[in-house]
């Protein structure tokens, strides 16, 4: 039988996958290294799920530190695979597996190119966005500030997407009121619905003089990735999710007020004296779901802001094979990466699902694998891998006591 005590893991990424994958290795008795890029493990546990989510993130940050935190495990934050320790240095360190656990930080590349340089001044992406949207409040917070305007566009179609739409209506009608002398927070503001916080002030939406944040998708409501569809779904459950589809977008719409156009897609951007003012627009017809343009459908759509939220890709990693834009693995079950001995990618990094169960079963499923079948029979020099991460985590700046440093750097 292969032992356990003389077998230490690598896994890259603390968040939902990595601590799950930590826990399963933890909890047969295998050693484990969690490198994390961040000072904290929560990837988009803390900046993705929009703040709102308060309980769910508490709790889910309270798992990764209670995982992360156990004694089988050396913490190594503040280190990026890739940058910091390269692929190689990772791979010739002597460990018995190494698993990816590192998520999908790359938004996927906005399909008109000639905006690329209103990044950051009228142009966002959804990742960076939606950081700024968790973090900015926060003294720690040093990065750039966006200010939200009225009429901002958001092209996209899953739910983070109307995350994304939702964080600009709260965003906007808290600075509106704000403006009247009346403090609501944002946080408030979604808890309630735009409508039912107005009626409390004795206001409603047309008051405000909005025109509100619009969300575009390319392809119709009912196809929108807002819930999914089996794939053994017989054809009756199929039109049942989809008009639970175009329900869910409703309820938010009435919820927050924001605009809707399906069947369209971005071609251009309009500038204007140096800044970007909107976007060239097509309709598009569906042929077998699929998105067509209609040539002749062209028009302008202006806008104080445009945010791309087509979706996250893992961010390429020099030594780490890439087939198309996601990792090159033999299969989802597995997680094994093509072409590199023992390393196996696991969670959002592979599965491209934006989810957090996903993410986590994905996790537990692969380490469950690697620790039945894949670590070497021999083991490995333990105490030598765990003499390299030392030197690392002082590097890092981390001492080895994982309760104080999160103490220490806790933004909430
Ligand atoms: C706006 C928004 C709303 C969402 N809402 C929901 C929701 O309601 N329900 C739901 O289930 N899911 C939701 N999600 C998705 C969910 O948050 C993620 O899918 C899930 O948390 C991903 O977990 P993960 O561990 O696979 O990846 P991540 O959380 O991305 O973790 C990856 C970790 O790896 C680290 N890392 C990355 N690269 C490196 C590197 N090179 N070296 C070292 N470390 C690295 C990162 O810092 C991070 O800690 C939402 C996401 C967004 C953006």
């Amino acid at each position: 039988m292969t032992q356990q005590n003389n077998q230490i893991v690598a896994i890259v990424g603390g968040a939902v996958a990595g601590s799950e994958a930590v826990y399963q290795f933890t909890e047969r008795g295998v050693r484990c290294v969690a490198i994390e890029q961040n000072d904290l493990p929560y990837g988009k546990i803390e900046d993705g799920l929009p703040k709102w989510h308060a309980k769910q993130r508490k709790k889910e940050m309270a798992q990764i530190d209670t995982r992360i935190g156990h004694e089988l495990v050396d913490f190594l934050p503040n280190t990026q695979i890739g940058k910091d320790l390269t692929v190689e240095e990772l791979l010739t360190m002597g460990f018995s597996a190494v698993l990816m656990a590192n998520g999908a930080w790359k938004d996927r590349t906005f399909p008109v190119k000639e905006i690329a340089k209103y990044e950051g001044d009228g142009f966002y992406y959804q990742n960076p966005f939606v950081y700024w949207y968790n973090h900015n409040e926060q003294p720690t917070y040093t990065g750039e500030q966006i200010v939200v305007e009225d009429n901002a566009v958001v092209v996209g179609g899953g739910l983070a997407s109307i995350d994304v739409v939702k964080i600009l209506q709260v965003e906007l009608v808290s600075k509106v009121l704000k403006d009247r002398g009346i403090e609501i927070s944002t946080i408030d503001l979604e808890h309630k619905g735009i409508p039912a916080a107005l009626e409390e002030f004795n206001l409603t939406w047309d008051d405000l003089e909005l025109e509100g944040a619009y969300l575009l998708y390319r392809r119709n409501v009912r196809n929108m990735p807002l819930a999914s569809i089996p794939a053994d779904a017989t054809p009756e459950k199929d039109q049942k999710i989809r008009d639970t589809r175009a329900k869910i977008l409703k309820k938010a719409q009435d919820k927050y007020f924001f605009r809707f156009k399906d069947q369209t897609q971005p071609i251009g951007i309009i500038e204007e004296e140096g800044s970007l003012v909107g976007l060239r627009m097509i309709e598009n017809d569906l042929v077998n779901n699929k998105a067509i343009s209609k040539e002749g459908t062209e028009y302008d759509l202006y806008s104080s802001m445009v945010i791309s939220s087509i979706g996250s890709i893992p961010e390429p990693i020099e030594g780490i094979p890439m087939e198309w834009s996601t990792y090159d693995i033999k299969n989802e079950e597995t997680g094994e990466v093509n072409g590199l001995d023992n390393v196996f990618g696991v969670g959002n990094a592979i599965t491209g699902k934006g989810n957090i169960r996903v993410s986590r079963i994905h996790a537990r499923e692969v380490a469950v694998y690697v620790a039945d079948n894949r670590l070497p029979e021999s083991g490995v020099d333990v105490d030598s891998v765990r003499t390299k991460v030392h030197s690392l985590q002082e590097k890092a700046g981390y001492k080895g006591d994982y309760p104080s440093w999160v103490q220490a750097k806790a933004r909430e």
